[in-house]
């Protein structure tokens, strides 16, 4: 009987997955492997609310292969130095004939994939490696000389014109074969972490409902009301999106049978959501073409010399919610209780972080990916490196967001800040921006300004720009 393994990674569902409908169209046996890495989470600084999110998955993916008479089954390598010889026995004990995955482009995975790939050529399995991590795979959005696109907007047009010669396509069910799933022990307890976050529903029916409920209903306003945090206006979906629960092909077949061509012409809402979709899949690219900004370095490699401040009381201050600008502390306290934060808040706190603190991006990076349920190397990495303005499309290093001007714009009435910075809820809304100039904020528990606005980002423009000065005349 022929046999394959589906090696499930970043993409823990059991539809829109290509390995596993190639292997159950061509295979009369199929058995999934998950194998757990929890020395590689701790590695990569993995919140404990993400790996949670990874466990609860698992429990919910294994019962929806098993409609697909398809038995999941985990091994613990505990990280990926042992993972290779782990699956190649996996795979021989279960006497495969093919092993099949999704790619991933990451430095360490791409590394620990061609092991893989060469272990069990060496044993005669077929490998095949299939590319639904992204909407369009990576290699195919070339410029008109072949060479990669170092911005986004080039990038997005070819990429949209791609996508429109092939637009994924709603999946059928499942086809049903005559196979049968067994029950195999599956205990994750022992990998759980304690965290007081609430876990995040990962049942396939919160899934397709928040999927479904964010395009019909918001996806059409997304453009107005994308920036606002206290508005429930953008999808939340990208914790499913970075652990595979979704599929951003998924998204985007979804989005044009609801919604044809508005979605894929500009001009309104959905195509802005859309080109959001395409962002995700624009760093993923950037990390298989350019692999140096996944091994600690900045896109712009100059930039790797440039120091930063090492103000580690700062660093805590932001961490914690300290610095006296409230809607900086609002964000890093929202973050710390519940795990997510708002795009337009992350951007500010980025902002703040690196132009106002002159801290290292790096840090920050760790730090985020230690709290964050939707902490995705590729996302994360981009969007430091664009605050910073080291990475591809980077905003310019004298353009700084002045973050009193951003809350006033994008929090208007304080709602965001009442609800996280409570020390604040008496003060007006034409207050509450810059508290320390209207009250005594040490006396309503909160805190004075940890560096002055028009002195640090004088700094921050005097640095970048020596340094710059610097780089010319020894280049
Ligand atoms: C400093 C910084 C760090 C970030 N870290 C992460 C991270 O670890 N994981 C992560 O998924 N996103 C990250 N982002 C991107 C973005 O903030 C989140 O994807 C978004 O806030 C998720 O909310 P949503 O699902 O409601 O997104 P929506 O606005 O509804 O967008 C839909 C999807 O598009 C993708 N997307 C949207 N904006 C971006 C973007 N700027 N870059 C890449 N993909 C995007 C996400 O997958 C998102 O779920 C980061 C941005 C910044 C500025």
């Amino acid at each position: 009987m022929s046999a394959a393994v589906v090696w499930l990674r970043n993409d823990l569902r059991s539809q829109w997955h290509s390995p596993l409908d190639y292997a159950i169209a061509n295979h009369e046996q199929v058995i999934a492997v998950y194998c757990l890495t929890p020395k590689q989470w701790r590695h990569y600084h993995y919140a404990a609310c993400k790996i949670n999110l990874i466990l609860d998955r698992l429990d919910v993916v294994r019962d929806e292969l098993a409609t697909r008479q398809v038995n999941l089954i985990l091994i613990d390598c505990d990280d990926f130095s042992a993972l290779p010889d782990a699956l190649l026995a996996f795979c021989q004990s279960h006497k495969a004939e093919a092993l099949y995955f999704n790619a991933e482009y990451e430095w360490d995975e791409r590394v620990r994939d061609k092991r893989v790939k060469a272990l069990c050529s060496e044993n005669s399995i077929k490998v095949a490696c299939f590319h639904d991590t992204c909407v369009v795979r990576p290699d195919l959005v070339m410029s008109k000389q072949q060479s990669p696109y170092k911005m986004f907007t080039p990038y997005f047009n070819t990429w949209l014109s791609i996508l429109l010669q092939a637009l994924p396509t709603p999946q059928t069910k499942a086809n049903k074969a005559k196979r049968t799933a067994k029950e195999v022990p599956f205990d994750l307890t022992s990998y759980r972490v304690k965290t007081e976050i609430n876990p995040w529903p990962v049942g396939e029916s919160d899934i397709s409902q928040a999927l479904q409920q964010f395009i019909l209903e918001k996806a059409p306003d997304y453009a107005e009301n994308r920036d606002y945090p206290a508005i429930d206006g953008t999808s939340q979906i990208s914790h499913l999106l970075s652990i595979g629960a979704l599929s951003a092909r998924q998204c985007v077949a979804q989005l044009v049978q609801a919604h044809h061509h508005q979605a894929t012409e500009p001009g309104n809402g959905v195509y802005v959501w859309l080109k959001e979709i395409a962002w995700r899949d624009f760093y993923r690219y950037v990390m298989f073409h350019f692999p140096h900004v996944a091994k600690n370095q900045p896109f712009q490699q100059h930039y790797h010399y440039l120091k930063w401040s090492t103000n580690e009381a700062h660093f805590l201050a932001w961490q914690d919610g300290k610095t006296g600008y409230p809607i900086v502390d609002a964000a890093m306290r929202a973050l710390k209780a519940t795990g997510w934060m708002h795009n337009r808040l992350r951007m500010i706190v980025a902002s703040f972080y690196c132009k106002h603190l002159f801290l290292p991006w790096r840090w920050a990076e760790d730090y985020f990916m230690s709290q964050l349920v939707d902490g995705d190397f590729a996302s994360n990495n981009g969007g430091w490196q664009w605050s910073a303005s080291v990475g591809t499309d980077a905003a310019p290093y004298f353009r700084i967001f002045n973050p009193t001007n951003q809350s006033q714009k994008y929090d208007a009435n304080g709602e965001f800040i009442k609800r996280w910075v409570p020390e604040l809820k008496n003060l007006s809304s034409k207050h509450i921006h810059q508290p320390h100039l209207h009250a005594d904020v040490l006396k309503l528990g909160y805190y004075l300004p940890i560096v002055d606005h028009a002195e640090s980002v004088a700094r921050t423009k005097r640095e970048f720009k020596q340094f710059i000065e610097m780089s010319q005349q020894s280049s």
